[in-house]
């Protein structure tokens, strides 16, 4: 794309969220895209099956891994990953759709697709849901009810290396009291979308 679109300063700001499963992240973006209605969200394509209550086209776009691959091919995805054992990516298009109308975004994606769209595109600021540790982490995953036994595990699992990672992040979150971790996150977008960024 032209690089001139993606650099002009008065455009819209991409934030890039990440977070170990569990973390409270979908919390914290749903309380944040009500308090920014101007924020437009991602909605990322996965080939995970839904959770009860989840919509197509709003929580994911469910694809087959046979779709996935073949906009693997295609070179469609902004950024993709293997994530516990599923395919999950963010359309190239919808994100250089809303960067031509200038309009800001939010996307909630694992660390190495968060270290690919970085790459890509370099002006979105980066931020890491971090939980106050591994044993409360379990607990919320599994009080939340989504996922069996062995997906919490696995989760768990890939929770130690996905914290390992959050030093690439710009501004990282310790949600342990979600009100005060909503009022970190709604600080850090709000500055920087007035330009007072530090
Ligand atoms: P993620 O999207 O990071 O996987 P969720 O937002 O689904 O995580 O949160 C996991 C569970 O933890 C949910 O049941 C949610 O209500 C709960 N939760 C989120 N933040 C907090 C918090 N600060 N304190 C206690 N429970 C929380
Ligand atoms: P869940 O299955 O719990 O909804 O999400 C599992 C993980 O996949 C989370 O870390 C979430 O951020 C990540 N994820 C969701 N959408 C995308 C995406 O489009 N790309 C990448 N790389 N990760 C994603």
């Amino acid at each position: 794309m032209d690089e001139k679109v993606r650099h002009e300063p008065d455009k819209g700001k991409i934030f890039v969220v990440s977070a170990p499963s569990g973390a409270g992240k979908t919390t914290l973006c749903t309380k944040i895209l009500a308090e920014f209605p101007e924020l437009a969200y991602s909605v990322s394509h996965t080939t995970r099956v839904p959770r009860i209550g989840e919509k197509d086209g709003i929580d994911y776009f469910f694809i087959t891994e046979n779709e996935f691959k073949r906009r693997i091919k295609q070179n469609l995805w902004a950024e993709w990953a293997q994530v516990h054992g599923n395919f999950y990516g963010t359309s190239m298009n919808f994100i250089e759709e809303n960067i031509a109308k200038g309009n800001h975004l939010l996307l909630d994606i694992d660390v190495q697709g968060a270290k690919q769209f970085k790459q890509s595109f370099p002006e979105s600021i980066t931020i890491f849901i971090m939980p106050p540790s591994i044993d409360i982490l379990e607990h919320r995953l599994k009080k939340r009810g989504s996922d069996s036994e062995e997906v919490v595990a696995k989760r768990l699992v890939n929770a130690a290396g996905e914290i390992s990672q959050s030093a690439f992040y710009e501004h990282v979150i310790i949600n342990d009291d979600l009100k005060k971790a909503q009022q970190e996150m709604e600080k850090i977008i709000s500055q920087i979308r007035s330009g007072r960024e530090q």
